[in-house]
């Protein structure tokens, strides 16, 4: 199934700035993409408009079956709310309360009652290999321990489609590795992950690479095959 696509996007901020230049994207149920590319190539813009947050100046948009063009801003965030879930580079973590009561915030508009809520939150903790730490408030977990914690809110709802925005780039090299191999776990178990990273060593290990440059997609690289676009 076909999680996202993208068809001649363009999107053109006020002022004249062309952020992306008609970008064709698909990407398929259970794939791990990297989006890579120097400073200001529209790597942002580009996970705002999959992540609906935006819309394009032209062009279709189809997230999870929707014709986003199609949708009010009301129904938009209805469809961001079941279907995505976001992951920062500063984890954007609730201080003062537990990693469970942060990872239960990911249900807040799920209408399940409070307790399902974090009966649901405790079993993905257990799937970010946190278990151990439900009761521990932000400030007591270490940075990839805090990833981790954002990831398992992002993932609780079972989102079709997972978009993570430079996850690693606050981490130590150790806690980016093993917050990318949870990346690929939940890849692997069907997960469809979109990240963005300015590492080339996360990136040279992803199994697809899509690399933007002034807006355009100069490559979009899977595995070891590569397909240049011209
Ligand atoms: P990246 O994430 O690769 O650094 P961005 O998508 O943030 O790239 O930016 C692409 C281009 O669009 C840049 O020239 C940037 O200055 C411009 N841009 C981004 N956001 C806005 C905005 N809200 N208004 C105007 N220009 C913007
Ligand atoms: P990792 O590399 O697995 O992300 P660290 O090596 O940074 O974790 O941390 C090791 C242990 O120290 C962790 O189990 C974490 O719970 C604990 N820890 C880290 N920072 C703090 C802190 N500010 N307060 C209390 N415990 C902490």
């Amino acid at each position: 199934t076909r999680v996202v696509g993208l068809t001649g996007v363009t999107k053109e901020y006020a002022g004249g700035v062309t952020a992306l230049r008609d970008v064709d994207l698909d990407i398929e149920q259970g794939e791990l993409v990297g989006i890579v590319g120097p400073s200001g190539s529209g790597k942002s813009t580009l996970l705002h408009i999959v992540g609906t947050l935006d819309r394009p100046t032209s062009g279709s948009v189809e997230i999870a079956g929707f014709d986003v063009a199609a949708l009010s801003d009301r129904e938009l965030s209805a469809l961001r709310a079941r279907h995505v879930g976001f992951v920062f580079q500063a984890f954007h973590l609730v201080p003062g309360i537990s990693a469970q009561d942060n990872v239960a915030e990911g249900l807040l508009y799920s209408g399940l009652p409070r307790a399902e809520r974090r009966r649901r939150a405790a079993e993905a903790l257990e799937r970010v290999g946190l278990a151990d730490r439900a009761r521990h408030r932000p400030h007591e977990l270490s940075g990839g321990q805090k990833q981790r914690v954002a990831i398992a809110r992002a993932v609780v709802g079972d989102p079709e489609l997972l978009l993570a925005d430079e996850p690693t780039g606050a981490l130590d090299s150790a806690s980016g590795e093993s917050v990318m191999e949870l990346l690929h776990d939940l890849g692997a178990a069907g997960a469809t992950i979109a990240v963005i990273t300015h590492d080339t060593e996360v990136a040279d290990r992803l199994p697809r690479r899509v690399r933007l440059r002034d807006g355009a997609v100069v490559e979009d690289v899977r595995e070891d095959v590569r397909e240049r676009v011209p």
